[in-house]
């Protein structure tokens, strides 16, 4: 596995985002009709930072996956996944953790009037279309 390896990889990583994207939202439609509507924002943010907090480590685990793959060090027998199935495997991880992340903002939104960035979490305003913070497009702004 050498630095080519991972390139092409990556660039194939784009297309399996996309259909983790759409397996996730599948699964994730009927969990979201479930939740209850009594969660403050104190509660919301709470499970906010649990779910940031597990997304945080399938980010660390691409990571170490990818660093693992460049330095030649990734596992390479019958016992171990590909890596390019432990990438799919964490790219849907991701994508379930932001339409949690979505979900929660949603609620909050609803409960609160609060509009919170879905990528860092900063407090934004009403009205913003990309966060202050990080950037990042605000769904609302669209
Ligand atoms: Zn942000």
């Amino acid at each position: 596995m050498d630095s080519r390896d991972v390139r092409r990889m990556l660039e194939s990583m784009a297309a399996t985002a996309h259909s983790a994207a759409d397996e996730a939202r599948g699964r994730m439609q009927s969990a979201s009709q479930t939740i209850s509507d009594k969660y403050d924002e104190a509660k919301l943010n709470l499970m906010l930072a649990r779910v940031r907090g597990e997304q945080e480590r399938v980010f660390a685990d691409m990571g170490r996956t990818l660093f693992l793959m460049n330095t030649g060090n990734y596992p390479d027998d019958e016992a171990h996944p590909t890596a390019q199935q432990t990438i799919d495997r964490l790219l849907i991880a991701a994508e379930q953790k932001q339409q949690e992340i979505d979900r929660l903002l949603a609620k909050m939104h609803a409960v609160s009037g609060a509009v919170v960035c879905p990528f860092c979490g900063h407090r934004c305003e009403e009205d913003a279309r990309f966060c202050a913070e990080c950037g990042a497009k605000l769904a609302k702004g669209e």
